[in-house]
């Protein structure tokens, strides 16, 4: 995607800063699906899990859809020598559950 200063209209080379002809700063890219990974901490939810909520937790965290991290999950636990089985007994031991001072049937959206 080319970009063009809003100063002077010159093209910017990708991933400069600043316009090399006028010297304008340039405002930075927005990159819609590489967001930043929230600062949050990966918990598995108490809604919406299927066994232990490890799945939910990572769809919840990287804002992917729970059917193909379950599909995913499935798929490797049965064709990949049981890899997803152990990564998820992995996830359901290291990931903690959503802190239970939440109110009843929503998950862990903290307030920016
Ligand atoms: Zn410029």
């Amino acid at each position: 995607m080319a970009m063009y200063c809003k100063s002077c209209g010159n093209s910017i080379t990708e991933g400069a800063r600043f316009c090399s002809v006028c010297g304008a700063e340039v405002a930075p890219p927005v990159y819609g699906t590489y967001a930043p990974v929230p600062a949050r901490p990966l918990v598995r939810p108490r809604t919406g899990r299927m066994i232990a909520g490890v799945c939910q937790g990572l769809a919840n965290q990287y804002g992917w859809d729970v059917t193909w991290v379950r599909v995913i999950a499935v798929i490797s636990a049965i064709f990949a020598g049981g890899l997803g089985a152990i990564a998820y007994v992995v996830f359901w031991v290291v990931t903690p559950e959503e802190p239970l001072a939440l109110p009843p049937g929503q998950s862990y959206t903290p307030s920016s």
